[in-house]
């Protein structure tokens, strides 16, 4: 054994490491479709390291997990013999959190006093690895990496600090030994010593990994998962349960997802997706370092994770696999940029997508598209930017606040239903808030008469505004632009103010083109209105902040 180290878990690892120990967690079991969910993974990598790369000394004959119950010394084990982890990989996967978003996450869990909504957010942020802390109270890792000598010996009970040295003679893969916390003995719901219990955990969270999950029982060696690929099975063989435990592992949630979606497609290039709309925003949905959530198998090997072939940035949130027969198992990210293939199976999943939306929009419960949009909608909306031959489906599924009521989004397709005889135009008006809309002069006259203005608060409502012509042959018009046909003002009045009118011209010559009459304001005295062409004073405000 050489140079055995103490070291410390980075902040964000030990506060998390503590909401473990002291779990308020309801749902203990989860900690084993965690550990399972990660020797699954180390799994495919091996399988497709070795394939990559024909010089890897690594043994592939046999690639399994394995779960050992000791009830006498109170340990449970979970093994694979897997990719492993070297020394560093240790230090920075196990004792770090890189996750984007942690600082976020830990900051709104401090600010939630109540119990079952911070059970929530762990819920949406996923634990992994950590959760083993729920039931054990000293985690000892075994790893050794494929191809390399030198084997890991890490330990840990939580508290602020981990041991990591190296050791000898280690097989190849990883081992997860819990020490289990002597206060779940007494309970049989927590007896994780009992090899009944963990089948019956295996059974109900993963079923579907594709690796063998062996148990020995006296001289019975048995495996305990079905191993079926869940997309390649017919779908009504599969049940809610099963697909919504698949999503965990695939999405590293611990939450149920809010659609599951399946596609197959048969004939010259034979492929199966199956796709999930999560519950909720993952919290690095807007960050630069995000990933997109498709996974990519061929022949029921996997391939790679966050395949951006398979779906537009603006559907990043979407999380499946797609397992495609037709490609060859050495596709790299550039290959598949160009595959023909790829990209009529990506326009397929993009249609069905967006078509499913607009499926839970016309539901009866208009709680899963309210879900789907709340959280996703301003991703969504970036699609009306990049995503030209999708633009009408994407404006079917989006839904904006509106004047028409306070409390109510209205969809486009409700907004032109309500229009007035002989309006011709969708009206919107900009802004950084509902607030600031709604105290906007240039409202007033519009509200006056009876018309509808759209309220649009994300700062990607002014770029979509501009890139799209319009909805069912009504153009968008921002009633804070140029003249709109609310202008009815007579020659007499032109005539009356004429005076005035100039007066203001030369005085204001500095700040404005050009001072009008208009019958747009009711109650203020007068307004400043961008020309047809101009930005909008938000889109100004961006452009400043910008520096451009
Ligand atoms: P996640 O799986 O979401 O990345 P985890 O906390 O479950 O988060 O695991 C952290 C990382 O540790 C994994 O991404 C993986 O790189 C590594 N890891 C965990 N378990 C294993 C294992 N059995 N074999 C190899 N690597 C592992
Ligand atoms: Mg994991």
């Amino acid at each position: 054994t050489t140079s055995a180290e103490t070291l410390e878990f980075q902040s964000e690892a030990r506060q998390l490491l503590q909401l473990m120990i002291h779990s308020i967690y309801s749902n203990k079991d989860t900690f084993l479709r965690e550990l399972v969910s990660n020797a699954s993974d180390a799994l495919d990598k091996l399988r497709l390291e070795a394939f990559r790369d024909k010089e890897l000394q690594a043994d592939t004959d046999d690639l399994h997990i394995e779960i050992d119950t000791d009830p006498e010394n109170r340990t449970l084990t979970v093994r694979d013999n897997g990719i492993g982890m070297s020394r560093d990989d240790v230090v920075a996967l196990i004792g770090t959190i890189a996750k984007s978003g942690t600082a976020e996450f830990l900051k709104k869990l401090k600010e939630t006093k109540d119990s079952a909504a911070s059970q929530d957010l762990i819920g949406q942020f996923g634990i992994g690895f950590y959760a083993s802390f729920m039931v054990a109270d000293k985690v000892t890792l075994l790893t050794r990496h494929a191809g390399s000598d030198e084997g890991v010996r890490w330990e840990s009970e939580g508290e602020g600090t981990y041991t990591i040295e190296t050791v000898p003679d280690l097989p190849q893969g990883t081992s997860v030994v819990l020490h289990l916390k002597p206060e779940d003995t007494e309970d049989q719901l927590f007896d994780y010593t009992s090899a009944t219990k963990i089948k019956q955990i295996v059974k109900k969270y993963s079923d579907f990994i594709t690796w063998p999950i062996r148990m020995t029982e006296g001289e019975e060696i048995a495996t305990v998962n079905s191993m079926k690929a869940l997309w390649a099975r017919s779908s009504s063989d599969v049940t809610e349960d099963e697909y919504n435990e698949f999503y965990k592992h695939v999405a590293h949630d611990w939450n149920d997802p809010l659609e599951t979606i399946r596609l197959q497609a048969e004939g010259t290039f034979e492929y199966q997706a199956l796709l999930f709309l999560p519950g909720h925003a993952p919290l690095d949905l807007f960050m630069r370092e995000r990933k997109r959530g498709v996974q990519l198998y061929v022949k029921r090997v996997f391939i790679m994770d966050d395949c951006e072939a398979l779906m537009p940035e603006y559907l990043r949130f979407v999380k499946g696999v797609v397992d495609a027969q037709d490609l060859s198992l050495n596709v790299s990210r550039e290959i598949l940029q160009q595959d023909r293939q790829i990209q009529l199976i990506r326009r397929r999943l993009v249609k069905k997508v967006l078509s499913t939306v607009k499926t839970l929009m016309a539901d009866e419960n208009p709680y899963k598209y309210e879900t789907f949009w709340k959280e996703f909608g301003r991703a969504v909306k970036e699609g009306l930017l990049d995503d030209h031959e999708n633009r009408t489906a994407i404006l079917d599924i989006c839904s904006f606040a509106s004047t028409n009521d306070p409390e109510k989004p209205t969809s486009l397709r409700e907004y032109v239903e309500r229009m007035k005889d002989g309006q011709e135009h969708i009206y919107y008006l900009t802004g950084e808030s509902r607030q600031s809309i709604e105290n906007s002069p240039h409202l007033e006259a519009f509200q006056a008469k009876g018309y509808e203005v759209l309220v649009l608060t994300d700062p990607i409502d002014e770029m979509w505004v501009d890139a799209v012509s319009g909805y069912e042959e009504k153009q968008f018009q921002s009633v804070a632009k140029g003249e709109v046909e609310l202008d009815d003002t007579t020659d007499e009045q032109k005539e009356e103010f004429s005076g005035l009118l100039t007066w203001l011209t030369t005085t204001l010559s500095e700040q404005v083109k050009e001072v009008r009459l208009s019958s747009r304001l009711t109650t203020s005295p007068a307004c400043i209105v961008g020309d047809t062409n101009d930005v909008t004073p938000t889109l100004e405000k961006m452009y400043r902040a910008m520096g451009q």
